[in-house]
């Protein structure tokens, strides 16, 4: 099968120097498996990449939490994907649902976004996931199928794409999807890739998993053929985001 095991933290927007650093400190401690069993991604808000960066053990790499849709210029307050290949930032997050609900990132935007910075040679956790409301309708398939179509409509290449299933009624909720749950849809997704881009993306392209998961739930969801790994929030501040970790093992 050969998908390497990911790992994602996404700290959102939180952390003062000090508490990065003691985040940092307890990343470079912490006893993981090799790089050629997981794949471990951090991503700091932007003022802290740099420190990050520097600061952070050598297997573990840095991803920003957005960048802007197209080339750099009078976009205030935007950061482009040419400044974070500047600063060596090798992977970015688009998409996540947080953006999608407050500030009305629409599936056509993620995938120009995600297409672009593709473009400009970063790697990219791409989100998709449902609401509450959506799962109780019974168009969770189709929800993420759509997020998911509006990516492959503009990328042809998925080699630096990790898809990140995120249920929107999961994420810092503490009400994780079942292992069950979780499979159900990465399996769909999965079909999804192999009828609309090839067989080849449906069996390489990793697909995580994002939402209130935690050091005790994380082995059993790791456990599930379709689910590659996580994207991890409130955890990843925390000392069990190593035990998160470990759970690819
Ligand atoms: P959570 O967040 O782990 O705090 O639920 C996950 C995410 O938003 O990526």
């Amino acid at each position: 099968m050969g998908r390497k095991f990911f790992v994602g933290g996404n700290w959102k927007c939180n952390g003062t120097i000090d508490e990065v650093k003691k985040i940092v400190n307890l990343l470079n401690d912490g006893k993981v498996p090799s790089q050629d069993c997981v794949e471990v991604v951090v991503s700091p808000p932007y003022v802290f990449l740099p420190l990050v960066k520097s600061s952070l053990r050598p297997d573990f790499h840095v991803a920003a939490q957005n960048c802007w849709v197209k080339k750099g210029g009078a976009f205030t307050g935007e950061v482009s994907a040419e400044m974070l290949k500047n600063l060596e930032v090798p992977w970015v997050i688009l998409g996540h649902s947080e953006r999608r609900a407050l500030l009305g990132e629409t599936n056509e935007f993620v995938g120009d976004k995600v297409a672009y910075a593709l473009s400009q040679g970063l790697k990219v956790i791409a989100c998709v996931g449902e609401t509450l409301e959506q799962r109780e309708a019974g168009s969770t398939v189709d929800v993420v199928a759509a997020q998911t179509k509006a990516i492959a409509e503009k990328v042809k290449d998925w080699t630096n794409i990790v898809l990140a299933y995120e249920p929107v009624w999961a994420i810092g909720t503490g009400k994780v999807a079942s292992p069950a749950q979780a499979q159900e849809v990465h399996c769909e997704l999965r079909k999804w890739l192999h009828a609309n881009t090839s067989p080849e993306v449906a069996a390489k392209t990793r697909i995580i998993y994002g939402g209130s998961v935690n050091g005790a739930n994380s082995k059993e969801l790791a456990g599930q053929p379709d689910l590659d790994g996580f994207l991890v929030g409130g955890a990843s501040l925390k000392p069990e985001f190593i035990d998160i970790i470990n759970a690819a093992e």
